[in-house]
């Protein structure tokens, strides 16, 4: 790696470490010419399949509609951020682990489906009542929102 101070390519690694739950390694360098020290971070690069929609257009994965998604569906819910943002990242790694270049956004849906679920009963039932109708995230991101403009739907829900 080059020095970014003097742009040399004489470094060295001084120190090495698992950072982030492991999913990185750090890395202390120093030039062996002007002396400075710099770190590197580095993460394996994982391909996110394609997500084809259904009406056979394809898209690239975004994680942030995902949690968009969840996120309507957990509106009001006693369910912690760190929860979710843990279940979105089991979802990416299950999608992932598919080793599959497509995926179909139903498939993405069952997933989110099934981790709700697990996070809260209520935001399963928004979720699933909704998707299953539309079997697109996109639909069922319009529908969330229409019926939370709605004044009777968050209350009667929150009852449980
Ligand atoms: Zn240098």
């Amino acid at each position: 790696m080059h020095c970014p101070f003097c742009g040399t390519h004489d470094t060295k690694v001084s120190d090495s470490r698992l950072v982030a739950e492991g999913d990185q390694v750090r890395r202390r360098r120093q030039c062996a010419a002007c002396g400075e020290r710099f770190t590197t971070y580095e993460t394996a690069e994982l391909i996110m399949p394609r997500v084809v929609k259904a009406d056979g257009s394809r898209e690239t994965f975004d994680a942030r509609k995902l949690r968009d998604g969840m996120l309507r569906a957990l509106e009001k819910r006693p369910v912690s951020a760190e929860s979710t943002e843990a279940a979105v990242e089991r979802i990416r790694q299950r999608l992932r682990a598919r080793g599959e270049r497509e995926i179909e956004a139903r498939e993405i849906g069952e997933e989110v489906m099934r981790a709700l679920k697990r996070l809260d009963q209520v935001a399963y039932i928004r979720f699933a009542s909704v998707y299953r109708r539309f079997q697109d995230l996109d639909e069922f991101r319009a529908e969330i929102d229409r019926l939370a403009q709605e004044p009777s739907f968050s209350p009667n829900d929150d009852e449980h």
